[in-house]
């Protein structure tokens, strides 16, 4: 479930049994591709791999117009996905071995005119299935609701605790209070109680900017949001710091080069404000700390800024949006990020030529230097799949445990 403890603990989720034999045949391939290159011979064939988890951002549309938006520059683009090629797409996945969807970014996926269709065509696939929305359309939401299933997820990106500072971040272009919106909360877990449903809070602070505009400050409110959400009947609350965008490559990155004291202080203060919020806790409601808060607490963040040269996550889970397949949830819409067009998926050709764009891509895309500033949430992951196609034996150590978490990567 989003929010549960192990959520970023994606080496767990790729070992489990129904997982395994795909990172398996990735890490034999790369192994292969490895030994052919120092032998001087011809390169093993490409495995018609797709990945196990999939970011799928149904439209570039959006209804507000939050100053700390992270996908800002490729917003209501106008581009669309054919709706008949993005099902042949999704069963094609599902087919193939793809376990979850998520949708989000890139616009608001409940603006989307079929969004619930969309959900029910995704759980009849099979596919495990979770949501970030701004919840501006709660009645989409709660029509969505019966699909869903255990360990699906809604989760809302609200960010504030009162309505005049949800209005000064995030700018609705139709009138909707955060009272409306928060209303719907209680009528979809009536409606499926299996669905956990978050609120999110991206702490932000004076002094934070995006493209220099300065960002509306939201620290001070974190635990009054916390106790909205426990009174709405979410079942979690989720902080996480602001990341910014970096001019040169799009990634999201720690504000950067802020160890300084500032940065401090504003981390102390979201500490301090979190160790408030969880004198709301309960049995059906949990505050959740993202890895990245850790980090930037721990002083290990930049740890988590060096990566291997090359990025094995593009191979396991991919961004699928109406500009195209994108190689990292951080680069949604960035040039150097595109894997293929919006049809890479839709039939057996189009997936041939995918998985040989995606092997130009694994050689091509230099994480250790693209991503050198980011602090990766698959950081470790990324390390020990490394690990494994240097060291062939440890890979056949390996037994796969039993399925028990979600495969949303
Ligand atoms: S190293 Fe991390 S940030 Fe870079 S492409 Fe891979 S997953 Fe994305």
């Amino acid at each position: 479930m989003d929010g549960a403890h192990d959520y970023h603990d994606f080496q767990s989720k790729l070992l489990q049994r129904s997982a395994w034999s795909d990172v398996q045949k990735y890490v034999r391939w790369q192994q292969a591709t490895r030994a052919a290159r120092s032998e001087a011979t011809a390169p093993p064939p490409t495995p018609e791999l797709v990945p196990l988890s999939i970011n799928l951002d149904l439209t570039t549309a959006c209804n507000y117009q939050c100053d700390h938006c992270i996908d800002w520059d490729i917003l209501n683009s106008g581009l669309r996905h054919r709706e008949d090629k993005l099902r042949e797409s999704l069963l094609q996945l599902a087919s193939r071995g793809t376990k979850s969807v998520i949708l989000i970014g890139g616009g608001e996926p409940t603006v989307y005119p079929r969004f619930v269709q969309i959900v029910e065509y995704l759980k009849e696939l099979g596919l495990q299935v979770a949501v970030v929305s701004n919840g501006s359309r709660g009645d989409r939401l709660l029509e969505a609701a019966p699909y869903f299933s255990d360990p699906d997820w809604i989760r809302l990106s609200l960010d504030a605790g009162t309505d005049a500072t949800f209005q000064a971040m995030h700018k609705p272009r139709q009138p909707i209070s955060l009272d409306e919106i928060c209303s719907w909360v209680p009528k979809i877990k009536k409606s499926n109680a299996q669905v956990k449903i978050g609120y999110s809070f991206i702490a932000t602070w004076r002094g934070a900017t995006r493209e220099e505009v300065p960002i509306v400050e939201n620290i001070n409110e974190l635990v009054l949001a916390a106790k909205r959400a426990r009174d709405y009947q979410f079942d979690y609350f989720s902080v996480k710091p602001f990341l910014m965008r970096q001019e040169e490559n799009g990634a999201e990155v720690m504000d950067p080069g802020s160890e300084d004291h500032s940065l401090d202080t504003i981390v102390r203060k979201i500490r301090a404000a979190i160790e408030d919020a969880k004198m709301f806790e309960n049995e059906s409601f949990k505050i959740v700390e993202s890895t990245n808060l850790k980090l930037l607490e721990q002083k290990t963040w930049k740890q988590h800024t060096h990566q291997p040269k090359q990025c094995h996550m593009q191979a396991l889970r991919q961004v699928l949006t109406p500009l195209g397949v994108f190689n990292c949830p951080g680069y949604r819409g960035a040039p150097h990020g595109r894997i293929e067009d919006s049809e890479a998926y839709c039939d057996s050709n189009a997936i041939k030529k995918t998985v040989l764009q995606l092997s130009d891509m694994l050689d091509q895309f230099n994480a250790s230097e693209q991503c050198a500033n980011v602090t990766c949430l698959y950081h470790s992951t990324n390390w020990w799949l490394q690990e494994l196609i240097d060291r062939p034996e440890e890979l056949e150590k390996i037994e796969p445990t039993d399925d028990a978490t979600d495969f949303f990567l």
